[in-house]
């Protein structure tokens, strides 16, 4: 028995039911909105997260994980809108996505006030409300981890001891670095995952191996971005590649070390995405498990047990 920060205030863990722990209504870099192919209204974004939220619903899910992170067009007003009109968790994260998408007025901002922006969003609430995070989400910039990534993995290593969330990362490079600074900071690596270790650039199934091994989850979380898919983007995968990726981690005994999502915006901001949305989870992946002979079980602990472990808060002794 626990507790997870929603946009409508603490569920008990047992609410949470499937849950997709790397989400997006809406995620664009700054200054996206100046590329008039782009213009979309506040009404589209709700009705586009409705529509993908309800479908996801309907097919059984409960939780929806929402890792825009600050700067990147989060909006805890129209997540509480989302959360009331389709009956879902809906938890928003505090964080940044890499060092590359922080603003400036962060960049020279040292640890000790990062981690005191990270527990004010987890404790009083994200910007003037009183919505507070559930989860931080950090990043590795292109190119490896910036001098500016690591003040945040530090700050963000700090905040989750101090109030017992999880951290859930942008890309798998360098992950060992990542997992060091995380255990530096004297963070669990079962309150992390190693995320998008299913990007199509990034493969590496010993490095996989090796995250599950030291304790962390594999975040097999672009699941749905596929090679067979138009537009192709970087990360996309092969639908039956990604599915092995995931087997092997399966066959060596790490069910509980994964954690799974789509990573789909409801509506990408200033970027042109393949169709996809939260609800393949369910109509595609999980029938394509099946069909893999993955039992009922192992489903359960993928898309309701490793989530509920990893959202729910631990007690700060
Ligand atoms: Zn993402």
């Amino acid at each position: 028995m626990g507790i997870v920060n929603t946009v409508l205030g603490p569920v008990p863990t047992e609410a949470l039911g499937i849950t997709a722990v790397h989400e997006h209504v809406a995620f664009g870099q700054h200054g996206w909105s100046l590329e008039s192919d782009f213009w979309v209204t506040e009404s589209e974004i709700i009705a586009a997260a409705e529509r993908n939220i309800r479908e996801y619903k309907r097919l059984g899910g409960r939780t929806y994980v929402d890792l825009t992170a600050i700067g990147q067009h989060r909006d805890v007003e129209r997540y509480r809108v989302i959360a009331r009109t389709t009956g879902i968790n809906f938890v928003a994260c505090t964080g940044f996505w890499t060092g590359t998408g922080v603003r400036p007025y962060f960049w020279d901002k040292s640890v000790e006030y990062l981690t005191d922006l990270f527990v004010k969003e987890l404790t009083v609430g994200i910007d003037d409300t009183n919505v507070k995070a559930g989860v931080i989400k950090v990043g590795v910039s292109r190119g490896g981890l910036s001098e500016l990534d690591q003040r945040i993995y530090k700050a963000a290593a700090r905040a989750a001891v101090m109030t017992g969330v999880a951290v859930l990362t942008h890309l798998s490079t360098e992950a060992e670095r990542q997992m060091d600074l995380f255990e530096g900071e004297g963070l669990s690596l079962d309150r992390v995952v190693i995320g998008h270790a299913d990007a199509g650039v990034d493969i590496d199934r010993r490095r996989d191996l090796a995250v599950a091994e030291r304790g962390a989850y594999v975040g097999i979380d672009n699941i749905g971005y596929e090679t067979e898919k138009h537009p192709r983007v970087p990360w996309a995968q092969a639908r039956r590649e990604r599915l092995g990726q995931l087997l092997d981690l399966l066959e060596a005994g790490y069910a509980h070390r994964v954690a799974v999502s789509a990573d789909a915006d409801c509506v990408p901001l200033g970027w042109v995405s393949p169709p996809h949305s939260v609800a393949e989870l369910l109509n595609r992946f999980v029938p394509d498990l099946r069909e893999e002979g993955v039992g009922e079980d192992v489903i359960q602990q993928l898309l309701v047990t490793n989530p509920a472990n990893l959202l729910t808060m631990r007690t700060v002794v």
